[in-house]
């Protein structure tokens, strides 16, 4: 079968690869110039590709059964790796576990991923940027690049959060913005500095009232710090600029600890997060059927989570995964395949999203200056937090976090974290500015009014 992937994100990526080996003939679409050099890729159609990621359990374990060769490769390049669920067996060094996340730059998982497809016999790329899709009696023939056609019986949409392909054909997609903003910056350890102050699987995390702060670390000596700010703030909106975010690198006791010049140096510039939304968008159209037989959504084109909590590489190969399982099943029949893809979504990848929409609502209301309602049922934040004082929720939280139990199976422990907010317990902040000077600090560091848009 000839399939036309248009996207070589991570999502294309592994979809283009797994389908060569089971015998398709792929050409894999993407108008990205590729990395300048190991350490230097500018990737300008995926906002977020250089900003802190980490790399879910569900994710690796779709890697290391489609492209496994790609695992060795990354702990070769110092990713390390990580247990997200603290109930779930702790992860051996220099080695990657089925169950067991990674921490490593976004860049270096792509780098080695491209390079598999790059090698693979049944997988063709064509740097084109894909202008439309081809139909002929009501099914996807291909895509339109340039003046130029490039045919196929089967045409899969995995052009990210902001691709554009396809544009029309689904029901509109349910979405809503994230409470909070990004801007974050990656940082090398000096040779023989030791990392600095860490309280959770990615590196660190301090959670202040009005923003959050997180330390990623990644593969070889490399970290990113983030300052999560609410996205109603817009005082904090000049943190983009290097004065104010170095500023507040030294006025934030986690991150001057890791950012002390004697540890480490800067080998980015700040970086600024675009819009953020939490979107899912299922295969059919209006009425419920599938729109053009032929094409198929995947990745980011079908759900987008708050980035806070990693689980976009990870939801998205699952339904590469889920997808490639179908085809096995299904040969051709790709009404048959789409159908079965979307409801597999809705059952299990659109209940994070609905966490997310109810988090992110909590979350801005709160930054808002309103208080927890206990009588209400808690979001699972909340639950999460409540595991400071009651460590024995983790039973039920732990798999929650892992991604292992559903966003419902919170619900076991609801009666219990009522009575801890019911208290008047709250999680606690960290030391540190407070927003408001964290808002001064910003405009005495940036001497012209912030005008850039969140
Ligand atoms: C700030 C931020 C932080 C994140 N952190 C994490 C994290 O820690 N862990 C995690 O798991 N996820 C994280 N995510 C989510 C993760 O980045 C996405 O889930 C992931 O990029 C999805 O991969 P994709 O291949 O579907 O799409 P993308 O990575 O967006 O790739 C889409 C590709 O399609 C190409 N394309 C688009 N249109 C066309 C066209 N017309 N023709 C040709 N090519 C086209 C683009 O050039 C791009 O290469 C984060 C997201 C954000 C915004």
């Amino acid at each position: 079968m000839d399939t036309v992937v248009v996207g070589a994100g991570p999502t294309g990526l592994v979809a283009a690869v797994a389908l060569a080996r089971r015998g398709h003939r792929v050409t894999l679409v993407d108008d990205d110039p590729g990395p300048v050099t190991d350490e230097r890729w500018v990737r300008r159609g995926v906002m977020q590709f250089h900003h802190p990621h980490a790399f879910r359990a569900q994710a690796l374990d779709v890697v290391r059964a489609e492209v496994p060769e790609v695992i060795g490769a990354l702990l070769a390049r110092g990713a390390e790796p990580m247990t997200v669920d603290p109930t779930a067996a702790p992860p051996n060094d220099g080695e990657l576990a089925p169950g067991t996340g990674l921490r490593c730059r976004r860049m270096v998982v792509e780098r080695e991923l491209r390079r598999v497809a790059d090698r693979e016999p049944g997988v063709t790329r064509v740097p084109a940027r894909v202008r439309g899709l081809l139909a002929e009696r009501g099914r996807a023939t291909g895509v339109r690049i340039g003046d130029g056609r490039l045919d196929a019986d089967l045409v899969l949409v995995a052009a990210g959060r902001s691709g554009r392909v396809g544009e029309g054909l689904r029901a509109p997609e349910e979405s809503s913005a994230c409470a909070s903003a990004y801007v974050s910056r990656q940082y090398r350890l000096r040779p023989g500095a030791e990392p600095g102050p860490q309280n959770s699987v990615l590196g660190a995390v301090a959670l202040h009232d009005g923003y959050t702060v997180v330390v990623f670390r990644h593969d070889a000596g490399v970290f990113s710090t983030l300052i999560a700010r609410s996205v109603a703030d817009r005082r904090l909106v000049g943190l983009r600029h290097e004065a104010a975010f170095d500023a507040a690198a030294r006025a934030i006791p986690l991150l001057a600890a890791w950012t002390d010049p004697a540890r480490a140096h800067p080998i980015t510039p700040v970086l600024p997060g675009g819009r953020l939304h939490n979107t899912y968008r299922g295969q059919l159209d209006d009425a419920g059927r599938v729109p053009l037989p032929g094409t198929v959504f995947l990745g980011d084109a079908v759900c987008t989570t708050n980035p806070i909590a990693g689980r976009g590489v990870a939801t998205s190969l699952m339904q590469v995964e889920r997808f490639l399982a179908l085809v096995d099943e299904h040969g051709a029949d790709h009404v048959a395949t789409v159908l079965a893809l979307d409801a597999w979504c809705d059952e299990h990848l659109r209940p994070w999203f609905l966490d997310h929409l109810a988090t992110d609502a909590a979350q801005a209301a709160r930054w808002a200056g309103e208080d927890v309602d206990p009588t209400r049922p808690p979001t699972s934040d909340l639950v999460v937090s409540a595991t400071e004082v009651d460590p024995t929720l983790m039973r039920v939280v732990g798999p929650y976090l892992g991604m292992t139990a559903p966003p419902g199976s919170l619900a076991a422990v609801h009666p219990r974290v009522r009575e801890i907010y019911a208290s008047g317990w709250r999680p606690s902040v960290a030391e540190g500015p407070t927003v408001g000077e964290l808002a001064e600090l910003v405009s005495s560091s940036v001497p012209v009014p912030a005008t850039a848009r969140a």
